[in-house]
């Protein structure tokens, strides 16, 4: 019956592929079957098993009939072989029975050794004493990728280990040929050259003798694990350098934060501190948290948890070589599938270079490069915060009388110096604490907290006004004051605008109030808050066309014939109507827009005049006011001559009006522009004659084409003797230096009679006419005609 069981395994054996399939009952039972045909002496000699069962039938026949014989006396004769057969049947059936029986139990051994086999994934090797392959299962034959199990079968196992792994599998194999158990690890090819992983565990063969005739070698193919295992490795080596590079530290820490899971190497660059420390000590880096910064983490971490979403915590730690550094944390929780936070995993970074370079840049923001000083920004956060304090405090606005002047004939590097010793002077005479800022270009402002009584204030305000002014004798250079205004919290302003509006409408009025001195702001100040309106609206009036020239005549005083006119500006603004000039020009002046706003004048009035001339009043000339600010402008000249040459106009029909004091800001730049624009041939004159320095011997300095008597003297002409004869004088004196002379401001008949017998060039006034606009001037010689009769009839009635 084993037989049987061979031949069948045979049969089957080259059916199926087991290196897809996995190995087939069939094929474990032809290596089993082999082993056992090879092995087991049982199951091959059951013949003798047979042969012994015929003896025990032949022995028990005879036996019995032996016995029958000796008891002839009891047993007849004839009965004897029939008992014997008897006998020896029943003695056939009994051993019958018990090899059946032994069959059985073989089949079943088989069985079992069959589902073991089944179950086995090993190359399973028979090897003999010289460490051949006697057999090969035919899974191993799959895994060593040979045809069969034939194509090994006397091959040297020995031979196919090398180096290191041949000393391995010697040992082994002597180990288990010795009797023991023995395995080791290592790489041979397979028949088609492909290296792979084995391990190999060698089990000895007993002879039945006490020694041993042979090995079951199993070899599990450990190419894939290796391969995987090998790939792990190489990621996490290049997990780590890349953690330990990055100078990021990567962490997974338990849900309650009592222990990390995981904390990469990058832990060292950020924290100071190497993976061990804090796998021993979870804890470790929190003691490195400044204390003030450690509420403001705990409560992160805790939010964590509470709100299951990730979190960011910015905070400084202090290593132990006592260096500061900024560290940002980052924590995102993960759910188990309850929902419930089953670790915190997140990165923490050494951010402190980009804090610092914050820092610097919060810095930059908020510091006037010129100065050093705080800026507007930053006085606008400190305002800002001071508010929301609600504690009390004063906002000065410091703005420096006519420094604008200054920068435009120092020139700006000169200027910027000036400004940064006098940021210096101001901040000395500050009480300490005081905070201290540029707004930019001549002014200042300082916040001076807990401050709001008015003497106090006062007294720094004065404190400021009085170093400038000392500074200013020391260096003898020019005249450099400032002008104060002063907002109080709450009492001026509960925010930043309001309170910055009112120190600047103070400022303003400490301006109009002659400059070099302090004003504080009050509750009725709305004819300042209509100059800081006018002032905010200003830039833009000329884009937005808001300007016009008015024209007022210039008579000839007997036949009050019209021989030329005064462009007068004017500013329509959209809210206010017409606004004066003598309300705006200073603010233009101030802000350095009358330059503009001055080449805008030129030109239109230029054209204008053109526009006239060619309409037929032929000999008309015009007068344009030039501000001192413009004469400071040597571009004056330049926009004069284009405007000249744009309107095709003879250089002696323009005459430039200025004043006194514009000529006397700077004498010498004055004299240089006059000198470049007298040469372009327009003429010179000087207006508000007698208001200002009333000196003559500039007269003959400027050498004017003409001055104009200031309206204050002809206001007092018939009341006055001696603003009679002043007037008279300076026509004489004017004449004498070959200037004409307009008497402005003429509004009685009186008047232009007492000009008339002065001899008096030219008379300009309410009574000859007054500014209008350019379409209301028309038929300019007719309407002085209108004026010479109204003033005719009365002298004749
Ligand atoms: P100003 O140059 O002395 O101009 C004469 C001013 O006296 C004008 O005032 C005019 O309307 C006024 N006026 C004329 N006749 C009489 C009179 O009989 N009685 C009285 N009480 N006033 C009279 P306005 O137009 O308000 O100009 C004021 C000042 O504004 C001018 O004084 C001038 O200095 C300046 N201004 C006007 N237009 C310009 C301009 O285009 N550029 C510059 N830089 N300044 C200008
Ligand atoms: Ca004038
Ligand atoms: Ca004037």
């Amino acid at each position: 019956m084993s037989l049987s069981l061979n031949s069948e395994s045979c049969s089957t054996v080259a059916s199926g592929d087991a290196s897809r399939q996995g190995p087939t009952t069939a094929q474990n039972q032809e290596f089993l079957a082999f082993f056992l045909s090879a092995r087991s002496d049982r199951a091959t000699l059951s013949w003798p098993i047979l042969l012994q069962i015929g003896l025990a039938v032949w022995g028990a026949c005879v036996l019995t009939y032996v016995a029958l014989g000796v008891m002839l006396s009891v047993v007849p004769r004839g009965v004897a072989p029939g008992i014997s057969v008897a006998v020896g049947v029943a003695v056939f059936a009994i051993c019958l029975r018990r090899a059946r029986r032994d069959v059985t139990r073989a089949n079943r051994t088989t069985a079992l050794s069959r589902a073991l086999l089944d179950a086995n994934r090993e190359c399973l090797k028979w090897l003999d004493a010289d460490g051949r392959m006697v057999r090969i299962s035919e899974y191993g034959a799959r895994l060593m990728e040979a045809s069969g199990p034939e194509q090994l079968a006397g091959s040297n196992w020995l031979g196919f280990w090398s180096n290191e792994d041949a000393i391995a599998a010697h040992n082994a194999f002597h180990g288990a040929m010795n009797g023991a158990r023995t395995a080791f690890k290592g790489s041979c090819a397979t028949t088609s050259g492909i290296p792979k992983v084995w391990h190999s565990r060698l089990i000895p063969i007993e002879d039945g003798k006490g020694g041993v005739d042979g090995i079951i070698c199993a070899s599990m193919d450990m190419t894939q694990e290796e391969e995987l295992a090998a790939a792990l490795r190489a990621r996490e080596t290049l997990m780590s350098e890349m953690e330990a590079h990055v100078g990021l530290c990567f962490y997974s820490y338990s849900a309650d934060f009592t222990g990390f899971h995981h904390i990469s190497a990058g832990c060292a660059s950020v924290f100071g501190l190497d993976a061990q420390t804090f796998r021993e000590s979870p804890q470790a880096w929190m003691d490195l948290v400044l204390p003030e910064d450690l509420p403001q983490l705990k409560s992160a971490m805790g939010r964590i948890s509470e709100s299951k979403i990730s979190q960011k915590a910015l905070y400084r730690i202090r290593r132990s070589n006592g260096d500061v550094r900024w560290i940002q944390s980052t924590g995102s929780p993960v759910l188990d599938s309850a929902g419930n936070v089953a670790r915190i995993v997140g990165i923490s970074e050494d951010i402190t270079a980009e804090q610092d370079r914050l820092v610097e840049l919060d810095r930059l923001a908020f510091t006037d490069s010129l100065t050093g000083l705080a800026n507007r920004a930053a006085l606008m956060r400190r305002i800002d915060e001071d508010c929301r304090k609600k504690a009390p405090f004063a906002l000065m606005f410091v703005d420096l009388d006519r420094f604008k002047v200054l920068n435009d004939t120092l020139g700006h590097t000169a200027a910027d110096r000036l400004l940064r010793s006098l940021s210096r002077i101001i901040s000395a005479a500050l009480p300490p604490g005081a905070f201290l800022a540029r707004l930019g270009g001549d002014e200042f402002a300082v916040l001076i907290e807990g401050e709001r009584d008015k003497e106090r204030l006062a007294d720094i305000a004065r404190g400021a006004l009085g170093a400038l002014v000392q500074a200013d004798q020391a260096r003898r250079a020019g005249t450099i004051t400032a002008s104060i205004g002063i907002s109080v919290f709450p009492d001026n302003g509960a925010n930043r605008e309001t309170l910055l509006t009112s120190a600047d409408i103070a400022m303003y009025a400490a301006k109009k109030a002659g400059r070099n001195g302090y004003r504080f702001a009050d509750k009725d100040s709305s004819e300042r808050i209509v100059d800081f309106e006018l002032e905010r609206d200003l830039p833009a009036a000329l884009a937005r066309k808001q300007f016009q020239l008015h024209y007022q005549a210039i008579h000839e005083p007997r036949t009050l014939e019209v021989r030329s006119v005064e462009a007068l500006i004017r500013w329509r603004h959209p809210k206010r109507g017409l606004v004066s000039p003598g309300v705006f020009i200073p603010i233009l002046e101030e802000s350095g827009f009358i330059t503009e706003v001055g080449a805008w004048v030129m030109d239109d009035a230029l054209r204008q005049l053109s526009q006239w001339r060619r309409g037929g009043a032929r000999s008309l000339g015009v007068s344009v006011n030039v501000s001192a600010r413009q004469l400071r402008d040597a571009a004056i000249v330049d926009v004069v001559d284009s405007a000249l040459r744009r309107h095709a106009l003879p250089p002696s029909t323009l005459q430039l009006e200025l004043t006194e004091s514009a000529l006397m800001d700077d004498p010498s730049l004055a004299q240089s522009t006059l000198g470049a624009l007298k040469k372009l041939g327009v003429r010179i004159a000087i207006d508000d004659f007698g208001t200002g320095y009333s000196s003559l011997r500039y007269l003959a300095d400027f050498a004017p084409d003409c001055v104009k008597i200031d309206r204050s003297f002809i206001a007092r002409l018939e009341q006055d003797k001696a603003t009679r004869s002043i007037v008279s004088g300076i026509i004489q004196m004017s004449h004498t230096l070959g200037m004409s002379v307009i008497a402005e401001g003429v509004e009685e008949t009186a008047q232009l009679e007492s000009l008339r017998r002065a001899e008096c060039d030219f008379v300009q006034g309410f009574l000859l006419s007054r500014p209008v606009a350019p379409e209301d001037m028309s038929g300019l010689s007719i309407a002085a005609q209108a004026v010479d009769d109204r003033l005719r009839s009365p002298a004749s009635a």
